[in-house]
């Protein structure tokens, strides 16, 4: 088979290479329904991580199970599965506490932009759908591998709740997921930060009340002008540099919460200012495996439709120009087809 492998900075091969088999007793094969591209793949991509040695791509699935090694009992072939991008065991004391990214037994999966996956763990990482999806709600069930985990679970992380002011700083398309979880968590006033006209448009389809285009310390001065100089209650921080969570911390009202998703790249908190602030601070790779019986259900009774950050779809042969559209901000997400 071909999949997507990365051998430098832009430079994006789909070729061929070996087709997955069950290694370990606990693994499971899936065929892919489709695949796609991730915004954290984008630091790997421009260079900003080192690559050192080729490296394959994808970390977000769904599909048919093929195979299962001897070990699984809960995952049989036939049915279709989602799964996160950190396998886990689910039943370890992190997985038990809701936190399958921190699994003790977690394992990456880092190959999924092909059209066959190995997925370890499978009893613990995949959950399935009621039956076999029709193609509609197929983007939108892939988006709970990461994408929506993920924004879902920055919304969890500030605490959102009904009634409550929320800002999301970030409008890719985790923050566009974040905008849509904090309005099924029931967010009052939804305050986004985006100065992309597209972006601004599906924040609004997805409940944003406010649009701020300024950055920095000049976006937090304008959360603040909008909240009577208090600032939020809750921020939902899905960028990663140091100006993001400084805009997020700042904007946020003492007593408040920051959920964080966006993967730091040289950011550095002072502690000073983090005591003074008396703001509460959690994050970290998302538990998608947590949200996955939940997420999926709200797709399936066609509540919340995800699958919207999608605005390109490529065949998967196609995924160099995937990556492209995404690294010059010409597409939001890229759903690859296999
Ligand atoms: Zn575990």
């Amino acid at each position: 088979m071909r999949g997507a492998v990365l051998y430098g900075p832009r430079d994006l091969r789909f070729e061929e290479c070996d087709t997955p088999t069950i290694i370990k007793p606990t693994d499971a094969i899936i065929r892919m329904a489709v695949t796609c591209v991730c915004g954290s793949e984008l630091w790997d991509y421009r260079g900003l991580n080192p690559v050192t040695q080729t490296k394959p791509m994808g970390h977000e699935y769904c599909g048919i199970v093929e195979e299962v090694g001897r070990a699984v009992t809960l995952i049989k072939p036939g049915p279709f599965v989602i799964g996160s991008f950190f396998a886990s065991d689910n039943t370890c004391p992190n997985c038990q506490a809701g936190y399958q990214s921190g699994c003790e037994h977690r394992e990456f999966v880092g190959d999924a932009q092909a059209p066959l996956l190995r997925v370890p763990l499978a009893d613990g990482t995949l959950v399935a759908t009621p039956e076999v999806p029709s193609d509609d709600l197929v983007p939108s069930l892939l988006a709970l591998s990461d994408v929506m985990g993920t924004g879902w679970f920055a919304a969890a992380a500030a605490n959102v709740k009904p009634g409550k002011t929320v800002a999301v700083v970030g409008d890719g398309a985790v923050g566009l997921l974040g905008v849509l979880s904090a309005k099924q968590m029931g967010a009052e006033r939804l305050i986004a930060m985006s100065r992309h006209a597209s972006r601004q448009k599906l924040a609004r389809e997805f409940g944003v009340t406010d649009l701020v285009t300024e950055r920095g310390d000049e976006g937090m001065a304008r959360i603040k002008e909008l909240t009577d100089g208090i600032g939020v209650d809750s921020v939902l921080e899905c960028v990663g540099t140091q100006e993001s969570m400084m805009q997020a911390i700042r904007s946020t009202r003492r007593g408040g919460s920051v959920g964080y998703v966006g993967v730091p790249h040289g950011v550095e908190l002072n502690g000073q200012e983090m005591f003074y602030a008396h703001v509460h601070l959690h994050g970290g790779p998302a538990p998608a495996r947590r949200f996955l019986p939940e997420l999926i259900d709200l797709v399936w009774q066609g509540q919340i439709n995800p699958g919207k950050v999608f605005d390109l779809t490529l065949p998967l042969d196609q995924v160099a120009e995937g990556y492209r559209a995404m690294d010059e901000r010409r597409a939001i997400k890229t759903l690859l087809r296999p």
